[in-house]
């Protein structure tokens, strides 16, 4: 039997990031992808034209609608929106023993914000601690911890700072540094450094939805945290390298090389 995933995310109407990022990673990993809808963005290649968040009630309604019946073997979440969200997904995560992995998507890459500044506290004092990984990039450091990182160096710090919060591991993606695209994962005692070759390529949308997929797919196969991200790392580095234009800006990631 293949093992269930499930993403609670926005839409991306593009789709090239958010939900439908989500289900073509874990298609193409081999995994059942199903999805708790928790906004809807109208979204291109030039960026987020609308956002509508939906209500609790409505994301709590599809979560238990997909875990009393089907159940889950891990759980990915993106964009929450808000503060509100953010409390009801944590309360929801705090619930089951299926692993979470935690992108605490802050702002696009075209500068949209798709999380309220109200939200931030949430997100470290109620989602952060039921995460198994959560995986900020260097941006969604800043925002959350105050963390500037400029060198690898300093990823230990940004680290550190994010597992203050209580997520059992973090993966500090470090790809907007120059040089090779290094990330390092810590839960505090152990760390991995993970490296890949730095791809000229502008078309990246969707990278950091489709990496913390990919970690939820693996998990969901029975692969350990640092097994899972390693793996995921892998798939998400084939699809930056495949990335491919789309409309008139930043087109997506290739999720099914
Ligand atoms: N849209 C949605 C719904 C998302 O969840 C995300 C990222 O998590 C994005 C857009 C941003 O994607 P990117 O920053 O890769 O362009």
């Amino acid at each position: 039997m293949k093992p269930n995933v499930l993403t609670v995310a926005g839409s991306d109407s593009g789709g090239g990031a958010g939900i439908q990022a989500d289900l073509k990673t874990m298609l193409a990993l081999g995994v059942h992808g199903m999805s708790v809808v928790t906004a809807v963005t109208a979204q291109n290649s030039l960026g987020v034209q609308g956002a509508w968040e939906l209500p609790a009630e409505a994301v709590r309604a599809q979560y238990r609608s997909v875990v009393d019946d089907i159940g889950v073997q891990a759980v990915k979440t993106g964009m929450l929106a808000s503060a509100e969200l953010v409390e009801t997904v944590a309360e929801l995560l705090a619930g089951t023993d299926a692993p979470a992995v935690v992108d605490p998507v802050g702002i696009s890459k075209h500068g949209d914000s798709l999380l309220a500044d109200s939200a931030l506290d949430a997100v470290r004092k109620k989602l952060l601690p039921v995460a198994t990984v959560a995986t900020p990039n260097l941006d969604e450091v800043a925002q959350l911890t105050g963390v500037r990182v400029e060198t690898e160096e300093q990823l230990r710090e940004a680290a550190a700072a994010v597992l203050a919060y209580g997520p059992r591991w973090v993966l500090i993606k470090g790809g907007h540094l120059s040089g090779d695209a290094v990330d390092l994962l810590s839960d505090g005692t152990e760390e991995h450094w993970l490296r890949a070759p730095r791809y000229d390529n502008r078309h990246t949308h969707g990278t950091g939805c489709t990496l913390a997929s990919a970690i939820a797919a693996h998990l969901a196969m029975g692969r350990s945290v640092p097994e899972a991200v390693t793996a995921a790392k892998e798939y998400v580095t084939g699809a930056i390298a495949g990335g491919f234009a789309l409309g008139g800006g930043i087109g997506p990631v290739d999720h099914g090389w």
